[in-house]
C-alpha cells in the first residue's frame, strides 16, 4: 500500500460529532450496542436516513420519542447547516453554503437537467471534499485560498443526503425526482481526502436499505492527479468514473497550471489513469479548462489528441470560468471548435461542457464559500 506524502494532510482541528454516515454497517451495530440497545436499532435509522432521507428524528414515529431522541443525539447530529442557497436557470440549479461544526465553510451544487431524446433526466450533485483545497491550481477560486480542512465522511455523505431529499421532496421546479449523479468536482480534491472520499463511496454505492443505492457508474471522482492515490482507488473493487484534470498535453504548462504536475507528470498520470480503466473496464474523463492563448492552440489540440487517441478516454473541454484576481478568461468559441475538430479528427471523444451556474459562482472553478 502506497501512503499519500504527509504534505498532503490537512491541518488537525476539533473533529467533527460522529455520525451515522461515519461507520459502517458493523459499525453502527457497535455503536448502537454501546448504548444498551439493540444492534437493529442501527438498521432502523439507517433506513429513515439513506433510505427515506430523513433527518429530522421527530419523523421517526416507529421509534419510541426517548428513543429517538437518544439516538439522534448520538448517531445524527446535524453536519450541514445552510447558511443560503443561490439559484439559477429558472431554480434548476441551486448552488448550497453549509456552515460545518466547527464555522468551515463549504459549497455544494445541484442540477437538474430534463429528458431529451434518448436521455433520461439526470439530477447531479456537485459535492466537496475539502474545505478548500491544498492543489493551488491558479485558475481556480477554491485553490486560492488554500487547504483549511479535510471533511469527514458524514461531511461529504449528507451534501449528497441533502442533495437527494431536496430532490425527492420536490423542491427542484419539475416535481420530485430521484438524485441520478455525484460528481466530486466542488472544492477540495478528493484524492488528498482518501480515506473518507472511499468511505463515502461505500455509503453511497450500498445497495441495502441502509446505503443510498446509487450506481457507480453515476459517481466520479476528479482529480489532479494524485498517482499514488489513483493506482490506490483501482484495488478497492470499486468502478466509479475517473476524471483526471489534465488541462495541458505538455509538462512544461502543466507544471504552471497543475503545480502537482511536477510530482506526478502528465505521462506519469496518464499511465496511472489506464491502470484505472484496464482495471474497472470504465473509460476515464480527460477535463479541460479552455483558457485563451494559454492552452488552446491548435498544436496542443493536436499533441493532446495524439496522446489520447490510443487510450479509453474522452475529453471534457470545460470553458474557462471567471475567477476573481485572475485576467485569464474562456477561449473564443471559433477557437475552441477548432481544438474540438482536431481531437474528433484523431478519433478521440470530446464534449464541451456546459457552463452552469456562473451566474451564481457555482460554475467549475468558482466555489470559494465566503460567508
Ligand atoms: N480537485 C479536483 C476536483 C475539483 S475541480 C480536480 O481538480 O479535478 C473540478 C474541475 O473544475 C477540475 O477539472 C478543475 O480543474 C476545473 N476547474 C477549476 N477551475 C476552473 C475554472 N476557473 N474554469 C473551469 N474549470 C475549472
Amino acid at each position: 500500500m502506497t501512503s499519500l506524502p504527509l504534505v498532503f494532510d490537512a491541518p488537525k482541528r476539533g473533529l467533527p460529532p460522529r455520525h451515522l454516515a461515519d461507520l459502517d454497517e458493523a459499525g453502527r451495530r457497535a455503536a448502537v450496542t454501546d448504548l444498551g440497545l439493540p444492534a437493529f436499532r442501527a438498521d432502523q435509522l439507517s433506513r429513515h436516513y439513506f433510505g427515506r432521507l430523513e433527518n429530522d428524528s421527530a419523523a421517526m414515529t416507529d421509534l419510541s420519542p426517548a428513543l429517538r431522541d437518544q439516538l439522534a443525539a448520538e448517531l445524527l447530529p446535524p453536519l450541514l447547516t445552510e447558511v443560503r442557497h443561490l439559484e439559477t436557470d429558472a431554480g434548476t440549479t441551486r448552488k448550497s453554503l453549509w456552515r460545518l461544526h466547527d464555522g468551515t465553510l463549504v459549497e455544494s451544487v445541484l442540477m437538474r437537467y430534463p429528458a431529451r431524446t434518448g436521455h433520461p433526466e439526470r439530477i447531479t450533485v456537485c459535492v466537496s471534499s475539502q474545505a478548500g483545497c491544498g492543489m493551488a491550481c491558479p485558475f481556480c477560486a477554491t485553490g486560492q485560498g488554500g487547504l483549511k480542512r479535510n471533511l469527514s465522511t458524514g461531511e461529504i455523505v449528507d451534501q449528497v443526503v441533502a442533495a437527494a431529499r431536496d430532490s425527492a421532496r420536490g423542491e427542484i421546479p419539475g416535481g420530485p425526482g430521484r438524485l441520478s449523479n455525484v460528481v466530486f468536482m466542488g472544492m477540495g480534491e478528493p484524492l488528498a481526502n482518501y480515506s473518507r472520499l472511499v468511505a463515502a463511496l461505500r455509503r453511497l454505492i450500498d445497495p441495502s436499505p441502509a446505503g443510498l443505492g446509487l450506481s457507480q457508474r453515476s459517481i466520479t471522482v476528479s482529480t489532479v492527479g494524485l498517482v499514488p492515490a489513483i493506482d490506490k482507488l483501482a484495488n478497492e473493487g470499486l468502478n466509479v468514473t475517473l476524471a483526471v484534470s489534465l488541462h495541458a498535453p505538455d509538462d512544461e504548462l502543466r507544471n504552471t497550471l497543475v503545480p502537482v504536475n511536477t510530482r506526478w507528470n502528465v505521462a506519469e498520470v496518464l499511465a496511472s489513469a489506464d491502470a484505472y480503466a484496464a482495471r474497472t473496464g470504465r473509460r476515464y474523463s480527460i477535463e479541460y479548462a479552455m483558457i485563451r492563448d494559454i492552452n488552446d492552440q491548435p498544436w496542443r489540440a493536436d499533441l493532446l489528441g495524439d496522446l489520447l487517441a490510443p487510450r479509453l478516454a474522452h475529453v471534457n473541454l470545460i470553458p474557462l470560468n471567471p475567477t476573481p484576481g485572475s485576467d485569464w478568461d474562456a477561449s473564443p468559441k471559433p477557437v475552441e471548435r477548432e481544438f474540438v475538430r482536431r481531437l474528433e479528427q484523431r478519433g478521440v471523444p470530446v464534449t464541451v461542457r456546459d457552463t452552469r451556474g456562473r451566474e451564481i459562482d457555482g460554475a467549475c472553478g468558482q466555489l470559494a464559500a465566503s460567508g
